[in-house]
């Protein structure tokens, strides 16, 4: 309903006819009529340093390590009412080193009266005066001072007591978000949050202990039968010098981190060094790359505050995105072709000129269209998101100027699908074979250069994105066929490829997928994502596992996923790869983990469209050592 209300009333007439052609799609359109913006990363380090407002009541700042977590959860409920796509924190261990104190020394003191009858020794050796002892605590914890302090881990009793009961805390707080996250319900009550937590740089204690504890729930699953939980999507984050090799600081806990992607496929792996994020402060967690678990991320801002380093991601997020279908564009050019010069085998080049031209003219439209909608967006009253503005979780709001003065930090984004079939029709092979690459990146290229040209023009942050098209892969292949028939490695499939990805059904090794796809994976700026579909085998093989994911960071990947076979018996508990029954209990009812965009979905035969499922059974395992 709203759906048509957007495209007979709101959109231009140019808007309209290439979202009705097929040739460029404007997503969510049901979110189009109220005017709300796609997704964000939340400033968590303000709201819970700060506290926050809701229509009910006022929050106050978290007093400890489980307030905070418990309140994660809240924030992530609360903002993604404001909004129709997913919600992000960007650095979660860091974020949860004030709170970490804040409970450690609650402990401590506890320790103290409990285990040690109210004696603490002085750092000279001698009993702290009585009355100095609880001041001196509460002194440490309104200082935020660290948990290694020698003048506490000198009372050796209370001090592991309260190390212990912190780890406790945390390991339960963890627990609790990840309950809250997979129970409580949003977008008027059908559909849970799209949650995703980036996290693994801190290499202060309290910051490991936090990576530690987000890692091992993951591992352990949830409820009784332990299941994968599908919420928040874990993603997490490689950097040299700090986790990637033997010998760094955070280097144990990449290894639990693999050990959690094996069985459970979370977390993700985002890379802090890619040279795409260049610019970014290394003593600032928030501008460390991270991004949506979909793979939608924030590039550079050339909007930021004086002061605001360009790749601050917190505050910021996508305020909408459009996507060119590529198939049909190049189908077009070829008709046409053919159309007006029959007897004549159309040459290659003439054809791929005209469809260069076309493409062109194209992304500007896609640019002109996403201009037609921040306006729209622009428009609204700041009451329609009350909580966004009120509390700043969107930054840069100065009432003074309307809301445009926060939504112009966010992205405009033009996307991409289905370059693989647009190659095929054009050349005859996809990027799979050095012709079909050279056009891909001729494509990618003139993407890219208007991306940064309408940039600077419009001074609003456009970038190249690699839609995640969920169920977009299938409509826009339904009406493509409708129109064109059945052709092969085009439209012999019920989908179409995800942006510029390799199909899903050719057979290669995973080195040589990510060699094919890191080469593309520089033109965007948006988001994108990578991944390799592996056999079981590499559960019990984290070594294998890490070679894989070290040599997608050394290729300069800046998100990458791993597909592994992680299904459950729900009556018994079983887990492991099933396919119609549980060879356990012969159960039908099995949980079976599927990657969609980036997240997981429970149960794929159930909530995946028709073209997503047959995207399923056309994915091969991507297998063996590398071949070039
Ligand atoms: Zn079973």
């Amino acid at each position: 309903m709203t759906k048509r209300l957007a495209l007979d009333y709101l959109v231009s007439p140019m808007a309209r006819a290439n979202h009705e052609n097929n040739e460029i799609y404007i997503h969510d359109l049901d979110a189009y009529y109220v005017g709300s913006h796609n997704c964000l990363s939340i400033p968590f380090d303000d709201l819970l340093a700060n506290g926050f407002n809701t229509r009910q009541t006022d929050v106050r700042p978290a007093g400890s390590v489980n307030t905070a977590f418990q309140l994660v959860a809240v924030i992530f409920q609360l903002q993604s009412l404001q909004q129709f796509g997913g919600v992000s924190a960007t650095h979660l261990d860091w974020t949860m080193v004030p709170y970490v104190r804040k409970s450690f020394w609650k402990h401590f003191k506890d320790g103290v009266k409990y285990c040690q009858n109210d004696k603490l020794m002085s750092l000279a050796g001698v009993y702290e005066p009585f009355e100095h002892i609880e001041e001196g605590i509460d002194a440490r914890k309104e200082a935020n001072t660290p948990i290694d302090d020698e003048w506490a881990s000198n009372n050796k009793i209370a001090y592991e007591y309260a190390m212990d009961m912190t780890e406790k805390e945390i390991h339960q707080a963890v627990e609790g978000m990840y309950h809250n996250l997979n129970t409580l319900q949003s977008r008027s009550g059908n559909q849970l949050p799209f949650t995703s937590i980036n996290y693994g740089t801190c290499t202060l204690p309290e910051g490991r202990m936090v990576t530690k504890a987000l890692l091992e729930v993951s591992i352990e699953g949830l409820g009784k039968l332990h299941k994968t939980s599908i919420f928040p999507c874990g993603i997490f984050q490689c950097m040299k010098g700090v986790n990637r090799e033997p010998g760094d600081p955070n280097y144990d806990l990449y290894q639990l981190a693999l050990a959690s992607t094996a069985k459970r496929l979370y977390p993700n792996y985002a890379n802090v060094d890619w040279t795409g994020n260049a610019g970014y402060d290394r003593n600032d967690p928030k501008t460390y790359f991270s991004t949506m678990g979909c793979r939608t991320s924030n590039g550079a801002d050339i909007n930021a505050e004086p002061g605001t380093n360009t790749q601050t991601k917190d505050g910021r997020g996508n305020i909408c995105p459009v996507t060119i279908i590529l198939p049909t564009l190049a189908m077009e050019v070829k008709d046409s072709l053919d159309a007006a010069y029959p007897d004549v085998d159309n040459s290659e080049t003439s054809r791929i000129e005209i469809f260069m031209d076309v493409l062109d003219k194209k992304i500007h439209e896609a640019k002109d269209m996403l201009i037609e909608r921040f306006n729209w967006i622009c428009s609204q009253n700041p009451e329609s998101a009350k909580f966004m503005y009120e509390n700043h979780t969107m930054l840069g709001y100065h009432p003074e100027e309307g809301i445009r003065s926060a939504l112009k930090h966010g992205t405009l984004v033009i996307g991409q699908l289905g370059l693989a079939e647009c190659l095929q029709i054009l050349v005859g092979c996809d990027h799979t074979q050095p012709k079909g690459m050279e056009l891909a990146k001729r494509i990618e290229q003139l993407f890219k250069d208007r991306c940064a040209e309408f940039k600077k023009a419009e001074h609003l942050n456009f970038g190249v994105y690699y839609t995640p098209a969920e169920n977009l892969c299938y409509t826009a292949l339904k009406k493509f066929r409708d129109k064109y028939g059945i052709i092969e490695n085009v439209s012999d499939k019920d989908f179409f490829t995800n942006s510029m990805h390799v199909p899903v059904w050719r057979n290669m090794s995973p080195f040589d997928k990510i060699d094919i796809e890191s080469q593309l994976t520089g033109y965007s700026n948006a988001g994108c994502i990578t991944y390799v579909e592996l056999d079981a085998s590499v559960i019990h093989n984290t070594k294998a596992l890490e070679q894989i994911v070290n040599y997608a960071m050394d290729k300069d990947i800046p998100y990458f996923a791993i597909n592994v076979p992680s299904d459950t018996c729900l009556d018994c508990g079983f887990q492991g790869e099933i396919n119609d029954e549980c060879p356990m209990c012969h159960s039908k009812n099995i949980q079976q983990l599927r990657r969609v965009t980036g997240y997981l979905t429970g149960n794929y035969k159930t909530a995946f469209n028709l073209g997503k499922q047959d995207e399923v059974h056309h994915r091969v395992k991507h297998v063996g050592v590398r071949t070039k």
